[in-house]
């Protein structure tokens, strides 16, 4: 099968500098992967090449069979995956819930029926139908980074690229955009989240680990953080919370090793 995306030795400098230093990665489709690395490691970067934002100085990258260098792969591949940023203000565009989440299909001329067909799903997938006719400046930010995932699902896409969508947001509205992110993932859409919070990635199905423009490291997140702690740590990341506790236990000699539940922990600790 055809992967989601393919990148081959992807090498990219903004001015002089490298950044993207010789990054070999692929993702499949459906997969839910989280990508971590320490700060100006360069996972920005490479999220901004999954949907043609940049191109490659060298090396390639494939997304759904399509080489982004190509000058008329840019709009199909930008119909097949999606981004989500940071700071949701930034990313809605209209006075009323339901006219952003429009905006898209509408500029590429999706017929009436078809497009209330549509924002009428992406607001349910998202749990904000109650919100359709609300001004997006009332909603909180959980709410309004919720109505912009709805607005890239409106334009159906294959694979939605998170650039740490939960960072400005309160536990609440992380909760709830995570929810949200996992809606996707059962519903097949291909999902890649950038994220700095440890425990976030534990959510995904692999976790791609990002050093210095390169892959690093892949594999499960849970496996990766109970077997490869003292390397992560190396690489500028964190332990989930619950890990540095299993950690911090073990070095006592009690072995509570890596629960990744508060229940599972406590199960392990009281048999
Ligand atoms: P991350 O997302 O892991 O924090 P980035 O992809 O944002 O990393 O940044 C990687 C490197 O590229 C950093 O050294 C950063 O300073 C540099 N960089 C990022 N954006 C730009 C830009 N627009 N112009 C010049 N340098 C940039």
């Amino acid at each position: 099968m055809e992967p989601a995306v393919k990148c081959t030795d992807v090498r990219f400098a903004y001015e002089e500098a490298e950044v993207i230093t010789g990054l070999d990665m692929t993702v499949e489709k459906g997969e839910y992967i989280a990508i971590v690395g320490r700060n100006g490691s360069g996972k920005s970067t490479i999220a901004r090449h999954m949907n043609a934002l940049l191109v490659p100085t060298k090396g390639s990258v494939v997304v759904f069979g399509m080489d982004t260098k190509t000058e008329s792969n840019v709009l199909p591949i930008r119909s097949r995956a999606s981004m989500v940023f940071q700071n949701p203000d930034n990313q809605i565009v209209a006075s009323v819930v339901e006219e952003d989440v429009a905006f898209g299909p509408e500029n590429l001329g999706v017929p009436t029926a078809e497009l209330r067909r549509r924002v009428d799903d992406a607001l349910a997938i998202v749990d904000m139908a109650e919100f359709a006719l609300r001004a997006p400046h009332e909603l909180s930010g959980g709410q309004k980074q919720r109505v912009a995932i709805a607005g890239v699902l409106a334009m159906q896409p294959d694979m939605v690229i998170f650039d740490e969508p939960t960072s400005m947001l309160d536990p609440e509205g992380r909760a709830s955009v995570l929810a949200a992110m996992d809606t996707l993932h059962e519903r097949g859409i291909t999902v890649l989240h950038i994220t700095h919070a440890m425990e976030e990635a534990l959510r995904a199905d692999r976790m791609i680990v990002i050093s210095d423009g390169k892959a690093v490291m892949s594999g499960n997140p849970e496996t990766l953080f109970a077997e490869k702690g003292e390397e992560l740590i190396a690489l500028g990341l964190d332990l989930p919370p619950l890990m540095q506790l299993s950690h911090a236990l073990k070095a006592l000699g009690i072995d509570g090793s890596a629960g990744i539940s508060v229940e599972e922990m406590v199960e392990k600790l009281c048999r």
